[in-house]
């Protein structure tokens, strides 16, 4: 067996000591008899696992009691609609258009009420975060919502919007890789797929006077109150998707927590930006100020350049470096579970193929 370096967006590279563990569970959980994703989900032994999890989130990003964690199906989009349906009480809501993804949730809450575009990069190819001084928010928007971290063109936000109604903050693809104070959001939320797990699944974070306001209509799997109420399990979670996040926050936990994974974080972004800024050959394309630490994104300028770069990248085991389809050019997605390693690597790399084809 030879494992890559995986520079996917996501589903990506998970820690290797997380899969060897649940490699291990595989056959037989404990002394259960059967693997985890065999259990009931409300059988003692995954409730333990489930409230294992539970508690180190709590933990590892210092969630008051103010908060709910909910562990919900259906990815981050499912969010794009919960969020208004949950939300959404006066009937209006802010969205600041970073990326793509922040475009498609207000295009999505635009179902359910009123939305205003506080402020956009679209016209510009989103290499910015809208400029938060200039942004025009509604007095009376129910809440004003961010993508923290876009991850098809690896921009970042440095502040957040200092603003009265709650914020709302989709962090999917920065998902404990850096400290924050949750304090200062109504809701964080996030697919797993990234930095904490198999896809599938979705952690909300929302404090708890912002739930039991639902619409009507709001469905019941995505009714977060209920959910709340009923241990993020009104129906079958997704059991495998939760376990397998549970043993993601004990490897961080082990690690020295979000404060240590964040240093590291620093450490590999500065390393590939560095090489990035002086090249001849690559050119980053993100707005310096907002690079994001987790989706680095360049080019050469040439596509058929950049295509034999990702050709001969994946010949040497550097794989899923293609940009999204979108935008094109290349992205090195690096989250929490890329060892320094690997960036190392990638980086002597780039100056080989710099040195053969500038
Ligand atoms: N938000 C962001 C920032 C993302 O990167 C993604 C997926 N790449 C999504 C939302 C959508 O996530 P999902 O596929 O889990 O619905």
């Amino acid at each position: 067996m030879s494992r890559v370096y995986n520079f996917a967006a996501g589903p990506a590279t998970m820690p290797v000591p997380v899969l060897e563990k649940a490699q291990r569970d595989m056959l037989e959980y404990g002394n259960s008899g059967m693997s985890v994703m065999e259990m009931s989900h409300r059988s003692k032994m995954y409730l333990e696992i489930y409230e294992r999890a539970v508690a180190d989130i709590r933990e590892l990003m210092n969630i008051s009691d103010d908060y709910e964690v909910l562990f919900l199906q259906g990815g981050a989009t499912t969010q794009f609609s919960a969020i208004p349906l949950n939300l959404m009480v006066k009937g209006k809501a802010d969205y600041l258009d970073s990326g793509n993804f922040a475009h498609l949730a207000a295009e999505e809450a635009k179902r359910y009420g009123t939305v205003n575009i506080a402020g956009s990069t679209r016209d510009s190819g989103y290499t910015a975060i809208p400029d938060l001084a200039t942004a025009k928010f509604d007095p009376d928007a129910d809440y004003v919502y961010i993508c923290q971290n876009n991850t098809i063109y690896g921009t970042r936000y440095v502040e957040l919007p200092q603003t009265a109604a709650p914020l709302v903050a989709d962090v999917s693809s920065m998902f404990m890789s850096e400290v924050i104070d949750v304090n200062r959001y109504g809701v964080i939320y996030g697919g797993t797929q990234k930095n904490l797990g198999p896809s599938g699944l979705a952690i909300v974070i929302v404090r708890k006077d912002l739930l039991g306001h639902q619409k009507d209509i709001c469905p019941v799997l995505m009714n977060w109150k209920l959910q709340a109420d009923k241990g993020s399990m009104y129906n079958t979670p997704n059991t495998w998707g939760i376990y397998m996040a549970g043993l993601t926050f004990q490897w961080l936990k082990e690690l020295g927590g979000i404060a240590a994974i964040e240093k590291i974080n620093i450490a590999k972004a500065q390393m590939l930006y560095d090489y990035l800024d002086e090249s001849r050959l690559f050119k980053p394309t993100a707005d310096k100020k907002y690079r994001s630490r987790m989706n680095v994104t360049f080019v050469t300028g040439d596509a058929e350049k950049d295509a034999a770069f990702v050709k001969a990248a994946t010949a040497a085991g550097f794989v899923n470096l293609k940009g999204h389809r979108s935008v094109g050019g290349m992205r090195a997605s690096i989250y929490n579970a890329m060892p320094v390693e690997g960036v190392e690597k990638l980086v002597a790399f780039m100056k080989q193929f710099e040195t053969e084809n500038a």
